[in-house]
């Protein structure tokens, strides 16, 4: 039985979009994007979000304990991570995410991560023996306006390198398109990146209205269904974004994805949303 106080839970509502399940290791996250939610949800200041890091109490006794009730999970796949990246600098040093990747794989347990660190590379040797999906969030194709909005995270070349690397591996990738604060870059990475990755998310920018009032929301979103559409991509619309595309959008583009391993071949199976 999970109960509320369970480091590995079901998100609530837009969070649910990313994975059916979520676990969040560390507290804080020292990237620094302008754009981070995250920082709201726990009532702290951006500055004071980046500035403590922290692994969250007592959380890899909480993971052994409650790893073994997610053995093949292969439809509920846990995310690492939401409220922060599982790559920080710390993580360097501490290795808590890669202990947690340990952990999964001997309960054979899916798990998909989410960074925008090239740190992740160091742990690939682990994600291609174990059920994983790497995920890259890529925001720009312009490094500069990349340490203007995520100062602290991995650069664009250094994004793209590490997720080449895990494709070259035989590790299933996908990218989280989001938020879209440049549309024109946005369109570039997935020309860049379509035959590295499995899967594509694509959201809005959200929260911040001066930038979202000057985007053609409806105009990107068909450039960019038809864009995944003509390199056979197989890709995931949030919510957000899909009630501005006036184009029908087939069941498989609005249906959270999770992952089924099938005769070693993934196979991308629709799901009902839960909200
Ligand atoms: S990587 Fe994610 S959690 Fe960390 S600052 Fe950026 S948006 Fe926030």
């Amino acid at each position: 039985m999970v109960n509320n106080m369970s480091v590995i839970y079901t998100p609530k509502g837009k969070a649910y979009e990313y994975s059916p399940l979520a676990l969040n290791i560390y507290e804080g996250c020292a990237h620094a994007c302008k754009y981070c939610y995250a920082p709201d949800i726990f009532h702290r200041t951006l500055d004071d979000y980046q500035a403590k890091v922290l692994p969250r109490a007592n959380i890899m006794s909480r993971i052994r304990q409650e790893a073994p009730r997610y053995a093949d999970n292969a439809d509920r796949p846990i995310l690492l991570s939401f409220t922060s990246d599982p790559y920080q600098p710390l993580e360097k040093e501490l290795e808590l995410t890669r202990q947690t990747i340990n952990i999964f794989r001997d309960y054979a347990v899916h798990y998909r991560i989410l960074t925008k660190s090239s740190l992740a590379a160091r742990d690939f040797d682990i994600m291609e023996n174990s059920h994983s999906e790497f995920g890259m969030t890529m925001v720009f194709l312009n490094d500069r306006h990349r340490q203007e909005w995520e100062p602290n995270a991995s650069s664009v070349m250094e994004r793209m390198n590490t997720l080449i690397e895990a494709s070259r591996r035989g590790i299933k990738t996908w990218v989280s398109l989001e938020p879209v604060i440049i549309p024109k870059e946005t369109l570039g990475i997935i020309k860049h990146l379509a035959p590295y990755v499995n899967r594509f998310s694509l959201g809005k920018l959200n929260h911040h209205p001066e930038i979202e009032r000057t985007i053609d929301w409806a105009d990107f979103g068909v450039a960019a269904v038809a864009l995944l559409r003509n390199l056979g991509k197989s890709f995931y619309i949030k919510k957000d974004l899909q009630k501005h595309i006036k184009i029908t959008l087939r069941p498989e583009e609005i249906t959270i994805p999770s992952t089924q391993k099938q005769g070693g071949i993934v196979k991308w199976k629709t799901t009902q949303m839960k909200l």
